[in-house]
């Protein structure tokens, strides 16, 4: 059956693809207030009828009849996420408490986007859903990870006492189309700096891991988690698990690039390794990913390459 249904941070890259697959059979409202979001990602689909852009910053309260809540408002980049350490925990905290009271109010399901930062630096490999992490609440994560622990604590809080029908999503590294050539994350970092055949930024020695997801398969698990009556949070991600060097390798031999490899300092708590366990979402989601990192990767690099062009050939380029 056709819901309303509002996406916060819909214009951002996550947002913007789950905003598109959701108005396929709904009415979609999209909120965001442009901090990383940008109106290229939703521009093809305001033509739409049943699609509505609503310009606001969730740490203002709104009202908005809708029967669901995808809570995705908040920058997700290390580099953005730091720019502003007290709007970003506002977002996390304020943003979310408005979202719950919504819900609360208009008696709507709701998915918080939380994220694999809840577990830290992690002591166990890989994470699964039942680890409560080792996080640092004084560093320069501290605004990211500890407000979306808070906002899970918070979600957990309003389902408990109030009834608020809450799903979590723990999302780990996410890429694929859209995302903005400046957006500060490595994937998008590592093919924007080879198809400009700039240096290649490698943060420390490059063997720290990570466990990259391609966008389309991420979304297909937001909508079965919305759908489901999980009650607790489920890992989303893709269990292959990559040193950034291998990343750098094959994004260097995807776009045929002449970029070299320079080192730079690692950022304060950067994880060592993050690989989830997805036993949860198999086994009551009946969902895995389906996209290798290589087939992501060339998808993505595709969108970004025609991205540049367009950029180098206008005028304002
Ligand atoms: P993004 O930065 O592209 O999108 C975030 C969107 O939220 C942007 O459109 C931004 O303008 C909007 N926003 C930020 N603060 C806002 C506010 N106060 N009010 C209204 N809108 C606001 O990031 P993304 O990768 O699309 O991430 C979306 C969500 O998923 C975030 O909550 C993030 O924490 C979570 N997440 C993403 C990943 C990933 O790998 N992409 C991993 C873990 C968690
Ligand atoms: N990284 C890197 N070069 C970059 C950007 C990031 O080597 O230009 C590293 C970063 O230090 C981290 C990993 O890549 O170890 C993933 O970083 P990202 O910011 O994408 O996500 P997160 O650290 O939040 O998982």
């Amino acid at each position: 059956m056709s819901k309303r249904i509002l996406v916060t941070g819909g214009a951002g890259f996550l947002g913007s693809h789950l905003c598109e697959r959701l108005l396929v059979d709904n009415d979609v409202i999209c909120l965001d207030n442009f901090f990383t979001g940008r109106r290229e990602n939703i521009e093809h689909l305001l033509d739409n009828h049943r699609f509505e852009l609503v310009r606001h910053d969730i740490c203002e309260r709104v009202v908005l009849e809708v029967d669901e809540v995808f809570h995705l408002a908040c920058p997700a980049s290390p580099v953005h996420y730091q720019r502003n350490p007290v709007r970003t925990i506002r977002t996390c905290v304020q943003g979310t408490l408005n979202v719950l009271d919504l819900a609360r109010e208009v008696h709507a399901k709701v998915l918080i986007a939380s994220t694999s930062e809840v577990y830290g630096d992690p002591l166990i490999h890989p994470q699964v859903e039942s680890y409560w992490g080792n996080v640092n609440p004084i560093g320069i994560r501290a605004c990211y990870d500890e407000g979306k622990r808070c906002a899970e604590a918070l979600a957990v809080s309003y389902a408990r006492q109030y009834g608020v029908q809450v799903r979590i999503a723990r999302i780990f590294n996410t890429y694929g189309p859209r995302m903005h050539e400046n957006d500060g994350r490595v994937v998008s970092n590592f093919i924007v700096q080879c198809l400009r055949n700039e240096a290649i930024t490698m943060f420390g020695d490059g063997k720290q891991t990570r466990s990259f997801c391609y966008v389309d398969d991420l979304i297909e698990g937001f909508r079965r988690l919305m759908a489901s009556d999980e009650q607790e949070p489920v890992n989303l991600g893709n269990p292959g698990e990559f040193t950034m060097l291998e990343l750098a390798e094959k994004v260097r031999t995807l776009t045929g690039s002449r970029s070299e490899i320079v080192h730079k300092p690692l950022p304060q708590d950067d994880p060592i390794r993050r690989r989830p366990d997805i036993t949860r979402a198999i086994e009551r989601l009946g969902w895995k990913p389906t996209v290798a990192l290589e087939q992501g990767l060339v998808r993505t690099i595709d969108e970004f390459r025609t991205r540049i062009e367009r950029q180098s050939a206008s005028p304002r380029g």
